[in-house]
Order: C-alpha cells, then structure tokens, then sequence
C-alpha cells in the first residue's frame, strides 16, 4: 500500500520531472560525432594517454566554455577508475552545455 513512499522513489521522480519539462519530447535528438578526450598542455606534453581528472588543469578543461560534449563523452568512454568516481560530475558537464 505504501511502496511508493521511500525516499529514493521521491528522488526518481524529481529527477525525471526535471527532464520532462525541458527537454524530453520535443526536442530532436542530436549526434554528437566521436573524438579524442580533452588533455591540458602539459599532460600532451607528457604524452599521457587520457584525460586525467586528478590534474588541475585537466579538470579545469571539464568546465571550460570550449569543451564540447563529444569531448565529454570521449572522457567518459575512458572507463577508468577516476572516471567513475566522477561520473555525476561530468554527466553533469553535458548537461550544462546542452
Ligand atoms: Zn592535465
């Protein structure tokens, strides 16, 4: 009688209000085309391999204005530890830009 009462159903149901309102049925799906994830001077420098999340200024590039979400996405296939600890931080990126 009283499933729905816990209070992670109340936290579904905000999070799926929220995108209802925006974005759900009336926009057209986008394709973001695939590229390489982003690196800061010194990590190219460095020749590293991935985007590394515990650099400053890698991070930095998460939040700057010329990132795009092919960008994020690239970041987010780099199924790495750091990325999963910060998976809520850079979906949250996409969901900025788009
Ligand atoms: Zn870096």
């Amino acid at each position: 009688m009283s499933s729905q009462m816990c209070t992670n159903g109340k936290a579904m149901d905000e999070i799926s209000g929220d995108g209802a309102n925006s974005a759900t049925l009336s926009v057209k799906p986008v394709v973001h085309s695939p590229t390489d994830g982003p690196l800061c001077a010194e990590c190219r420098q460095l020749d590293k391999p991935f985007f590394d999340i515990k650099c400053s200024d890698c991070e930095s590039l998460l939040y700057d204005e010329a990132t795009t979400v092919s960008e994020l996405f690239a970041i987010l296939r780099q199924w790495i530890p750091q990325t999963q600890q910060n998976i809520l931080m850079i979906i949250e990126q996409v969901r900025t830009i788009t």
